[in-house]
């Protein structure tokens, strides 16, 4: 499980960026290294198939890049090509390059990177305030993964809209207008990546927390996501936003997609559960 793959700049107060921070930034190099060593790679069609026939799926491993970042096409998928490789992309349908939407964590992180004041602030939902600098590396890294970004994740999408606005307020910066062009491939690219060779998958519309959601907004999450790439001609797999899911969450998902991958380590083997399968995260050496 790939996330970014950037070059390691220094962001506010010279610090590493948020997703290098968080260990979901690669480095261009870094990436390379990791095709280089990795056991044979295998495409994710080849482990649905062989689960459909009840058998173990080939030796070797399978490779997926979440969340739809520009980067994916024009940097990794060359990488992977020039290897032979291919690998699977899920991607956020209502969040991408073409709109004006930005993730929630991606919101966040810009912000934290792009601060021009030292000391931050939120409220978080149950109403105590979260007050804290960002401008050390431990300091920062309380932000990017502490207690005011796991309350970030559990709240409303009405308190995360509210904890954004006051992050962005106290560190005196403003999201670029253009930051979603910034960030993520456009739809059009999305046809490009299957036309390389590569699986698309969905990964939600807008990134919730699927257990959180009622059974209304669950629906469409899954279902109008995987509806929108199916013009893409691939059989519909999916991610599980954040690796949250229950069995209310994979039922729905059963009902419309053939595998779906979650963020609990392990291996597979020929009874796996094609709705969730088993992913190790490979982070950056920050
Ligand atoms: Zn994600």
């Amino acid at each position: 499980m790939f996330h970014r793959v950037v070059p390691d700049e220094p962001t506010a107060f010279g610090l590493p960026s948020s997703y290098r921070l968080r260990g979901t930034a690669l480095t261009p190099a870094e990436l390379e290294h990791e095709l280089d060593a990795a056991p044979a790679v295998v495409p994710l069609g080849a482990v649905e198939n062989a689960l459909l026939a009840g058998v173990a799926p080939p030796p070797g491993v399978v490779l997926t890049f979440d969340d739809g970042y520009r980067e994916h096409l024009d940097v990794v998928v060359p990488l992977l090509r020039a290897r032979g490789m291919s690998a699977t992309f899920y991607l956020m349908t209502d969040i991408h390059g073409g709109g004006r939407q930005v993730a929630v964590v991606d919101a966040w992180y810009w912000t934290l990177d792009h601060a021009q004041r030292p000391e931050l602030r939120v409220r978080l939902p149950g109403g105590n305030a979260f007050v804290a600098r960002c401008d050390t590396r431990e300091a920062k890294l309380a932000w990017v993964v502490g207690s005011a970004k796991r309350a970030l994740l559990g709240a409303s999408a009405a308190d995360q809209a509210a904890m954004l606005r006051e992050l962005a307020a106290s560190a005196e910066c403003e999201l670029p207008a253009d930051l979603a062009a910034q960030l993520y491939l456009a739809p059009g690219d999305w046809q490009r990546l299957a036309d390389s060779g590569m699986r698309v998958g969905a990964h939600s519309l807008t990134h919730p927390r699927l257990t959180l959601l009622p059974d209304d907004a669950l629906h469409r999450e899954v279902s109008e996501s995987i509806a929108v790439l199916s013009p893409l001609g691939q059989p519909a797999t999916f991610a599980y936003p954040d690796g949250a899911f229950d069995d209310r969450v994979a039922a729905k998902v059963a009902a419309h997609a053939i595998s779906a991958v979650t963020c609990e380590v392990g291996t597979v083997s020929g009874g796996q559960d094609r709705l969730r399968l088993p992913r190790r995260f490979v982070a950056g050496f920050a």
